[in-house]
Protein backbone atom coordinates (compact mmCIF):
# COMPACT_ATOMS: atom_id res chain seq x y z
CA UNK A 1 0.00 0.00 0.00
CA UNK A 2 1.68 3.28 -1.13
CA UNK A 3 1.50 6.35 0.92
CA UNK A 4 -0.61 9.59 -0.76
CA UNK A 5 2.12 12.25 -2.02
CA UNK A 6 2.02 15.38 0.16
CA UNK A 7 -0.17 17.93 -0.30
CA UNK A 8 1.42 20.68 -2.65
CA UNK A 9 -0.19 24.42 -1.88
CA UNK A 10 -2.44 24.97 -4.71
CA UNK A 11 -4.00 28.57 -5.67
CA UNK A 12 -2.72 31.48 -6.70
CA UNK A 13 1.17 32.73 -5.08
CA UNK A 14 0.88 34.94 -1.87
CA UNK A 15 0.78 38.60 -2.47
CA UNK A 16 -1.23 40.72 -3.94
CA UNK A 17 -2.00 39.70 -7.47
CA UNK A 18 -0.78 41.19 -10.92
CA UNK A 19 -2.63 43.91 -12.45
CA UNK A 20 -4.01 43.23 -15.52
CA UNK A 21 -2.33 44.74 -18.38
CA UNK A 22 -3.34 45.68 -21.82
CA UNK A 23 -2.44 43.59 -24.77
CA UNK A 24 -0.73 45.28 -27.58
CA UNK A 25 -1.28 43.96 -30.98
CA UNK A 26 0.54 45.68 -34.92
CA UNK A 27 -2.37 48.38 -34.63
CA UNK A 28 -1.83 49.03 -30.89
CA UNK A 29 1.72 48.98 -30.54
CA UNK A 30 2.52 52.45 -31.19
CA UNK A 31 -0.21 54.27 -29.03
CA UNK A 32 1.68 52.19 -26.26
CA UNK A 33 5.00 53.14 -27.04
CA UNK A 34 3.54 56.75 -27.19
CA UNK A 35 1.90 56.18 -23.49
CA UNK A 36 5.43 54.76 -21.95
CA UNK A 37 7.01 58.06 -23.16
CA UNK A 38 3.39 59.94 -21.87
CA UNK A 39 2.56 61.12 -25.17
CA UNK A 40 -1.45 60.85 -25.79
CA UNK A 41 -1.77 59.88 -29.61
CA UNK A 42 -4.00 59.28 -32.06
CA UNK A 43 -4.05 58.05 -35.59
CA UNK A 44 -4.43 61.00 -38.40
CA UNK A 45 -5.30 59.57 -41.60
CA UNK A 46 -3.02 60.33 -43.98
CA UNK A 47 -5.84 61.07 -46.62
CA UNK A 48 -8.91 63.00 -45.30
CA UNK A 49 -6.67 64.12 -42.46
CA UNK A 50 -8.78 63.25 -39.30
CA UNK A 51 -8.14 62.01 -36.30
CA UNK A 52 -9.81 58.77 -35.02
CA UNK A 53 -9.91 56.31 -32.54
CA UNK A 54 -10.51 53.77 -31.31
CA UNK A 55 -7.35 52.48 -32.62
CA UNK A 56 -7.46 51.07 -36.12
CA UNK A 57 -5.72 49.93 -39.05
CA UNK A 58 -8.33 51.86 -41.56
CA UNK A 59 -9.58 55.67 -40.90
CA UNK A 60 -12.90 54.68 -40.46
CA UNK A 61 -14.03 58.49 -41.81
CA UNK A 62 -12.32 57.41 -45.85
CA UNK A 63 -11.73 53.57 -45.50
CA UNK A 64 -7.87 54.90 -46.44
CA UNK A 65 -5.03 52.87 -44.84
CA UNK A 66 -2.04 54.81 -43.48
CA UNK A 67 -2.17 57.20 -41.06
CA UNK A 68 0.73 59.37 -39.01
CA UNK A 69 0.48 59.46 -34.85
CA UNK A 70 -0.85 62.74 -34.05
CA UNK A 71 -0.38 64.75 -30.83
CA UNK A 72 -3.30 65.47 -28.45
CA UNK A 73 -3.04 67.90 -25.72
CA UNK A 74 -4.32 65.86 -23.38
CA UNK A 75 -6.94 67.95 -22.13
CA UNK A 76 -11.03 67.75 -22.39
CA UNK A 77 -13.53 67.27 -20.20
CA UNK A 78 -15.76 64.13 -19.00
CA UNK A 79 -18.72 63.16 -21.51
CA UNK A 80 -20.05 60.70 -18.91
CA UNK A 81 -19.13 58.10 -16.18
CA UNK A 82 -20.16 55.60 -13.90
CA UNK A 83 -18.91 54.63 -10.42
CA UNK A 84 -17.79 50.97 -10.61
CA UNK A 85 -18.70 49.74 -6.69
CA UNK A 86 -17.93 46.19 -7.78
CA UNK A 87 -14.79 44.25 -7.25
CA UNK A 88 -14.57 43.35 -11.32
CA UNK A 89 -10.57 42.00 -10.44
CA UNK A 90 -8.59 41.68 -6.83
CA UNK A 91 -6.06 44.06 -8.20
CA UNK A 92 -8.10 46.82 -8.84
CA UNK A 93 -9.87 48.41 -5.88
CA UNK A 94 -13.11 50.12 -5.61
CA UNK A 95 -14.97 52.44 -6.18
CA UNK A 96 -13.63 54.21 -9.33
CA UNK A 97 -14.65 56.20 -12.08
CA UNK A 98 -15.17 54.63 -15.88
CA UNK A 99 -15.42 57.31 -18.20
CA UNK A 100 -15.47 58.98 -21.91
CA UNK A 101 -13.68 61.61 -21.83
CA UNK A 102 -14.17 63.79 -24.84
CA UNK A 103 -10.62 65.47 -25.81
CA UNK A 104 -10.45 68.96 -26.95
CA UNK A 105 -9.78 67.67 -30.28
CA UNK A 106 -12.99 65.80 -30.93
CA UNK A 107 -11.32 62.15 -29.89
CA UNK A 108 -13.20 60.28 -27.20
CA UNK A 109 -11.85 58.08 -25.29
CA UNK A 110 -13.14 55.30 -22.01
CA UNK A 111 -10.73 55.63 -19.45
CA UNK A 112 -10.68 56.58 -15.65
CA UNK A 113 -10.87 59.90 -13.69
CA UNK A 114 -8.41 59.87 -10.38
CA UNK A 115 -6.72 62.21 -8.18
CA UNK A 116 -10.46 63.10 -7.12
CA UNK A 117 -13.28 61.57 -4.85
CA UNK A 118 -15.91 59.45 -7.44
CA UNK A 119 -18.70 61.56 -5.88
CA UNK A 120 -16.95 65.43 -7.09
CA UNK A 121 -16.60 63.55 -10.79
CA UNK A 122 -19.20 65.94 -12.85
CA UNK A 123 -20.21 65.45 -16.59
CA UNK A 124 -18.63 68.10 -18.28
CA UNK A 125 -15.89 68.69 -15.88
CA UNK A 126 -12.39 69.78 -17.26
CA UNK A 127 -9.63 66.84 -16.96
CA UNK A 128 -6.36 66.34 -18.33
CA UNK A 129 -4.71 63.19 -19.32
CA UNK A 130 -1.92 61.61 -16.61
CA UNK A 131 -0.18 58.60 -16.93
CA UNK A 132 -0.57 55.71 -14.59
CA UNK A 133 2.72 53.98 -15.01
CA UNK A 134 1.70 50.02 -14.51
CA UNK A 135 4.71 48.29 -15.85
CA UNK A 136 7.92 49.30 -18.35
CA UNK A 137 6.21 48.23 -20.97
CA UNK A 138 2.46 49.90 -20.22
CA UNK A 139 1.38 52.90 -18.98
CA UNK A 140 -2.06 53.45 -18.79
CA UNK A 141 -3.74 56.82 -19.59
CA UNK A 142 -6.39 58.62 -17.54
CA UNK A 143 -7.76 61.52 -16.74
CA UNK A 144 -7.58 64.07 -13.27
CA UNK A 145 -9.51 67.49 -12.64
CA UNK A 146 -7.57 70.16 -14.73
CA UNK A 147 -5.50 72.51 -12.56
ZN1 LIG B 1 -9.49 59.23 -43.74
Amino acid sequence: MSQAPPRRPSGPPPGPPPRPLPVADEDTKPFWEYTRKHELRVPKCQNCGKLYYPLSPICPHCLHMGADWAKLSGKGKVYSFIIARRRYHPAIPVPYVVAIIELEEGIRMTSNVVDCPPEDVRVGMPVEVVFDDLSPEFSLPKFRPAK
